[in-house]
């Protein structure tokens, strides 16, 4: 079998070949980042398979190619502040900081306990803690005391635009948040311009769903 660089490698290179990431920071952070550390450890084999995977309590880690498609729909820059709801195994949130980089910073709000210890204990191994805080909480409510956000994105399927998020964004601040059914979703990205929110669909999706106050209950 092929060594974890190996397949993180040709992963990657097809990433691009299918055009999911053209963006050179996005393709040097998912170079860099080892997912397999982010499994539970009886999957860490399937790391570099381009799907889904049960991180525990039904919940699952992203496909690469979406985490792909959002951090380059996300434009992320370095030193940008950054709000992840989700933080699910915290390898989303390993990419935004690798193109945050130190003068930046990532806060990831994740609604189940264990799953935000699991994303916190990840984190730290990987180097990111420094760059990352992971908090435990409702995330639809999303997290003013470090308001306002450059960017904003939602690991989860929402019913609506949870408006704590749209309020929670900087002037020119950009959100990306899977709306619609439980089932499936359009993966919404909202500019803030003045009082004006611009919005546009990228297209179909599939997340697990965002619960809490402003999500499904
Ligand atoms: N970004 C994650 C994927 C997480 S899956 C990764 O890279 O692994 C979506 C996560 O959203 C799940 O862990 C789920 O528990 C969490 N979630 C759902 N509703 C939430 C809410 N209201 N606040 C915070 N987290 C929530």
């Amino acid at each position: 079998m092929e060594s974890f660089e190996e397949q993180r490698e040709s992963l990657v290179e097809s990433l691009k070949r299918r055009g999911y990431i053209s963006n050179v920071a996005v393709e040097a952070a998912m170079r860099r980042i080892q997912r397999e550390e982010f499994l539970p450890e009886s999957l860490r084999d399937d790391a570099y398979v381009d799907s889904p995977l049960p991180i525990g309590e039904g919940q699952t880690i992203s496909a690469p190619h979406m985490v792909a498609i959002m951090a380059e729909q996300l434009d992320l820059r370095p030193g940008m502040k950054v709000l992840e709801i989700g933080a699910g195994s915290g390898y989303h949130a390993a990419v935004c900081a690798e193109i945050v980089g130190q003068e930046g910073h990532v806060y990831t709000v994740e609604r189940i306990s264990s799953l935000a210890s699991f994303a916190e204990a990840n984190l730290r191994k990987t180097g990111y803690a420094s760059v990352v805080t992971v908090i435990f909480g409702d995330g639809t409510r999303g997290l003013p005391e470090h308001a306002p956000y450059d960017r904003i994105l939602v690991a989860a399927g929402a019913p609506a635009i949870p408006t704590p998020l749209t309020e929670q964004l900087a002037e020119g601040g950009k959100l990306l948040v899977p709306v619609g059914g439980r089932f499936c979703q359009d993966l919404i990205r909202i500019e803030k311009r003045g009082h004006k929110l611009k919005k546009e669909s990228l297209g179909g999706c599939v997340f697990v769903p965002l619960i809490g106050e402003h999500g499904y209950h």
